[in-house]
């Protein structure tokens, strides 16, 4: 037996000293130490023994077991320094290396349009509201004086989800949602997307409208054109003059199409205004009777206007840009191009 102890010894001092982890010289423990390792195995073995040899053979394995622990504790503290050394060695960085650069974001041009419009309107005390982008035909048609046998509709090629259900084509519906909700004054700006059946480098199947619309006692004209002028001159440049030629949209009458001095030329006659001088930006007019009654007000007391833009017309004019695809490729050369011209009003 005393053999056996000697053999056991040398066995768990070669494992020790050649474990090369931390995790190698555990799995050593365990096979010498552990509750089923050769040592404790040896241990329980003592009841094999004539009684007087068990004392002396119980203290001479628990000294070796002693012996092993402490041989174990010290290499493993050599072998986790070296580990740790290894790792930091592995792990050293390079403070000379210069810092990597974060792209910085911007505004795309047509958010910059929106925000800015908005900007302008709620100085005036408009109130910013959205509807539906899929949205009931009764309010993106019937509501708005546009009846199913109408020929207005042939001017708008909708995309249809049934016979009910539409892409809205136009912001005009969320005038209805606000009124047929609300009681006069009312003063509120509809930004959003609209759809239409159109793809060629002024039309985009996708792009965006801003509503506005205003009803309460007395609202004239007058109010119409003084509004869009400011609004023409906030964008545009103080110096802008605009003009408004008489037109048609079901929804309001009388109508009008409202155009801006030329910000190309100035209003001398160059390509962009087609040497009119005069750049058409958006439609307004005052809202038809028959829309007010619809929703429930009287058009006897209250009367009110209504304008809609292409935010994406409006940007094309802004920033000199001829097709409007180029607002939908997000090619970053020429978002930066944009992005990089400041003047944003907000
Ligand atoms: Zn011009």
């Amino acid at each position: 037996m005393l053999e056996k102890v000697d053999e056991i010894r040398k066995a768990a001092l070669q494992a020790c000293s050649q474990a090369s982890s931390v995790k190698d010289l555990e799995q050593a423990r365990v096979r010498f130490l552990g509750k089923k390792g050769e040592l404790t195995l040896l241990l329980r073995s003592t009841g094999q023994l004539p009684p007087e040899e068990r004392p002396g053979f119980g203290r001479l394995v628990n000294e070796l077991r002693d012996e092993l622990e402490a041989v174990w504790a010290e290499r493993e503290e050599q072998l986790f320094q070296e580990e740790e050394e290894r790792r930091l060695m592995a792990e050293t960085l390079d403070i000379t290396l210069p810092g990597r650069a974060v792209a910085r974001g911007g505004v795309h041009p047509i958010t910059r349009i929106i925000e800015d419009t908005k900007a302008i309107f709620m100085q005036l005390g408009y109130e910013v509201v959205e509807g539906p982008e899929v949205e009931l035909d009764y309010y993106n048609f019937e509501a708005l004086n546009i009846p199913p046998d109408h020929p207005a509709r042939d001017m708008q090629d909708t995309f249809f989800i049934n016979e009910r259900l539409l892409l809205r084509s136009q912001t005009s519906p969320v005038q209805i949602r606000v009124m047929e909700n609300r009681k006069p004054p009312i003063r509120i700006l509809a930004p959003g997307k609209v759809y239409r059946a159109d793809s060629d480098i002024t039309h985009s199947p996708m792009f965006h409208q801003i509503e506005g619309l205003v009803v309460d006692r007395g609202i004239t004209f007058a109010d119409l054109k003084g509004t869009l002028e400011l609004f023409a001159q906030r964008m545009f440049g103080s110096h802008t003059k605009i003009r408004l030629r008489p037109s048609y949209f079901p929804f309001t009458e009388p109508s009008a199409e409202v155009d801006v001095s030329c910000i190309m030329c100035g209003g001398t006659g160059c390509r962009v205004c087609k040497d009119s001088g005069w750049l058409e930006i958006l439609g307004s007019g005052m809202v038809d009777p028959r829309v007010l009654a619809g929703v429930g007000y009287n058009p006897q007391e209250v009367s009110g206007f209504a304008f809609g833009m292409g935010v994406e017309r409006i940007a094309m004019l802004k920033y000199g840009i001829s097709d409007i695809r180029l607002f939908f490729e997000n090619d970053v050369r020429f978002l930066k191009q944009l992005g990089s011209e400041g003047g944003h009003l907000c």
